[in-house]
């Protein structure tokens, strides 16, 4: 067993250079286990040759023979191009970059094997930068597949797979869990799944092998998935296993509350109530995330928690990520929970001194019960008499350490609510969010109108400024989103000044706002304010009213650049409009001529409206990274299974992760060992 417990530095053991240590330190692998798990992205198929006169577009192959011609050409580009020959036909080789040597062994009469994909060219099918090696007759070719690795410059494939062929020799390839986990889904072993990705045997087939349906994947993909699982669910255990204050239901202020409420809660937010009255009622802190799609109505249900608090004499915390969400919680707040007789304090980075101390005293001695802010509200200045639960709203726009320090200034432990606007796919809260509980709300309040989504191309953008001058006119409001420019926010200061300079100069006779991110917050609620009035009528903004903004006379929204937008991005700005009676209308410009991808992308909004179904789509597009934000930080990545094509797997890997926590909490330490998958505590808030 010692083999397991000794992490075996790649630095202490023979055969691996300082050179080599240094590369592969470059790729994250500093241990023999680093190295057996660093697995090929690709195969190449050595085993056999292809005659010229065989191949076909597309395909990846082997050919051999001699090199008949050779130049440096110049036109249109610099490129080394050469022909090969064998006994059936010629083949245009082209390398657009290349070495002095690389001239020398594609001289003319050198004989080759060539290894490459299939493309057609100027002269019939050529190769790009393929792989070439001088072919002595005698030599046989390879009986296996060629693994492929993920590389570092500097570190070719034959040392990669020299380093790996030698963390094979050792005995490391121990089983972690036990046999009635893989045998019972028909898995190799975890040593069989190793050598057979590394070294495939020769009947094994490329193409498994490739779109990693071959059973040694799917091993270690359940793996992957169930150090995850473990991992996650330990650290909810950990957190499971602390004191909080157990808040009996609220007999008094949430009956108030919901009898003098203009609407009645829909089932679905009556569903999310009761599950978190009854976490709130436990002894130990409520680890939950609420989502729902924009609109469905998660403010409402923050507050009847934060009543069930109050009422058993806890503070209630309520974080949002920009002053103008967080201004517009407390209005609403102001309305619902005064007239009960509770008493709110506000705090955020804008506010004068004597404001700002009259807050912090009044959450420091308990007269403030709820308190509403930004960023502010976890600094160090800020002391709670007793805080007994925190709720999070946009969660993701937060850094674990924020949220770390909020929780941090409960004694018991706070309770803990969080709230999401981007609908999290269900395969997404399984994995990185298997830490948490989760509440959905499936349903939108009743009596909204669609909106309707139109897709134009930027040239009929004069018939959209007349779009937009109408429904001023008529007494509605819009919001003009201006191109998304990631890369930087000079220019993107610089888009949203001049758009609202064309606008003004537009539409002489409305008023025009602007807002964006790098105002003061307290411009930035002027100008939301004015527009929230109805002062002006048209809204020049960039994504900072993203999130979360509510003005229900705004009813036409126009996005420039839609194609640069994520889908997320893209729904959650259309969600500013739709929210009152007037029919709404969201008019994504794009910049002709699309690429597909973006195609693709416009085509979901285009035709969805249903914020889990586009997530599911974003999450296809561009995958989980894009999507958790800063949880990210926290979370390693899967790097084997795939969420999509391992649904199943996932679902597998979360009974299994319950069933060896209570059988085997020994092959649990084992497999976390190996697969070194630890969250970081921080990630627990
Ligand atoms: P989100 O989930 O996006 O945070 P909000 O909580 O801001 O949504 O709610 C959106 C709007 O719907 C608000 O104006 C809110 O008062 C209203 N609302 C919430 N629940 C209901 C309901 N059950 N019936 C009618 N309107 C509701
Ligand atoms: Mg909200």
């Amino acid at each position: 067993m010692s083999a397991h417990s000794t992490p075996s530095l790649l630095s202490e053991r023979k055969g691996f250079s300082t050179a080599l240590v240094s590369h592969l330190a470059k790729l994250g692998l500093h241990t023999l286990q680093d190295l057996i798990l660093h697995l090929p992205i690709r195969y190449l198929d050595e085993t056999r040759i292809t005659a010229i006169r065989d191949l076909r577009m597309g395909d990846e192959a082997q050919v051999q023979g001699e090199i008949v011609h050779a130049e440096v050409s110049y036109k249109p580009r610099k490129a080394l191009i050469a022909r090969i020959q064998d006994e059936s036909g010629q083949l245009t080789l082209r390398f657009l970059h290349f070495y002095p040597s690389q001239i020398n062994t594609l001289k003319e009469g050198a004989k080759l094997r060539v290894y490459g994909e299939v493309r057609h060219g100027f002269f019939g099918y050529e190769m790009v930068h393929p792989q070439c090696k001088k072919w002595r007759e005698d030599a046989p070719v390879n009986t296996q597949l060629t693994p492929v690795y993920p590389t570092t410059a500097g570190l070719p494939q034959a040392n990669i797979r020299k380093a790996v062929m030698l963390a094979l020799e050792q005995n490391i390839l121990f089983e972690t869990l036990p046999a009635w986990v893989y045998a019972a889904h028909q898995m190799p072993s975890f040593s069989d799944s190793i050598r057979t990705l590394h070294q495939p045997a020769p009947h094994v087939s490329l193409e498994a092998l490739q779109a990693r349906t071959l059973p040694a994947w799917r091993r270690l993909a359940l793996d992957e998935l169930l150090a995850q699982q473990l991992s996650m669910r330990k650290h909810y255990a950990k957190r499971r296993s602390l004191d909080a204050p157990s808040v009996a239901e609220s007999m008094k202020l949430v009956p108030a509350l919901l009898q003098h409420l203009a609407f009645q809660l829909t089932n679905a937010q009556k569903k999310v109530v009761t599950e978190i009255a009854n976490d709130l009622s436990q002894p130990h802190p409520m680890q939950r995330l609420l989502q729902g799609d924009v609109g469905s109505g998660k403010t409402i249900v923050a507050c009847v928690a934060a009543l069930q608090a109050i009422e058993h004499g806890w503070q209630v915390a309520l974080m949002a990520p920009t002053e103008i969400l967080a201004e517009q919680h407390f209005k609403k707040f102001t309305q619902w929970l005064v007239p009960l007789n509770i008493h709110i304090a506000w705090l955020t980075g804008s506010q004068s001194k004597k404001e700002r101390a009259e807050a912090l005293n009044s959450i420091a001695d308990g007269t403030a019960q709820m308190v509403v802010g930004t960023h502010a509200l976890f600094q160090d200045a800020v002391q709670f008499k007793r805080l007994g639960l925190a709720i999070v709203d946009e969660q993701h726009r937060f850094g674990v350490q924020q949220r770390l320090a909020l929780r941090q200034k409960g004694q018991p432990e706070p309770h803990q609510l969080m709230m999401s606007a981007t609908p999290i796919p269900r395969t997404l809260s399984m994995s990185y969010y298997a830490d948490l509980d989760v509440s959905v709300i499936d349903e939108l309040p009743p009596g909204r109108t669609p909106i309707v989504t139109k897709l134009v191309s930027d040239q009929r953008r004069d018939e959209i400024l007349q779009r937009v001058r109408e429904a001023c006119q008529a007494g509605h409001q819009a919001y003009w989103v201006c191109p998304l420019i990631e890369e930087s926010e000079a220019l993107q200061l610089q888009t949203a000044n001049d758009t609202y300079a064309y606008m003004q100069a537009q539409f002489p006779e409305l008023k025009v706002g602007l807002v964006h991110g790098r105002m003061k917050p307290a411009e930035k609620q002027q100008v939301m304010q004015a527009f929230s009035a109805h002062e002006t009528q048209l809204l020049v903004a960039t994504t900072v009213i993203e999130v979360g903004v509510d003005v229900p006379n705004a009813s036409l929204m126009v996005i420039e650049h839609a194609e640069r937008f994520g889908l997320s991005q893209l729904h959650q700005l259309r969600g500013r409009v739709g929210r009152g009676a007037a029919k709404s209308t969201c008019i994504l410009l794009y910049q002709s001529k699309l690429s597909d991808t973006a195609r693709a992308r416009l085509k979901v909004i285009f035709e969805h409206t249903d914020g889990f179904l586009i997530a599911q789509a974003d999450l296809h597009l561009r995958g989980p990274g894009e999507f958790l934000g800063t949880r990210q930080s926290g979370v390693p990545m899967l790097k084997i299974a795939d969420l999509e094509r391992d649904e199943a797997l996932l679902a597998e890997a979360k009974s299994i992760a319950e069933r060896l926590l209570t059988e085997s909490p020994q092959a649990v330490d084992q497999h976390l060992a190996r697969w070194m998958y630890q969250v970081e505590e921080l990630v627990k808030v």
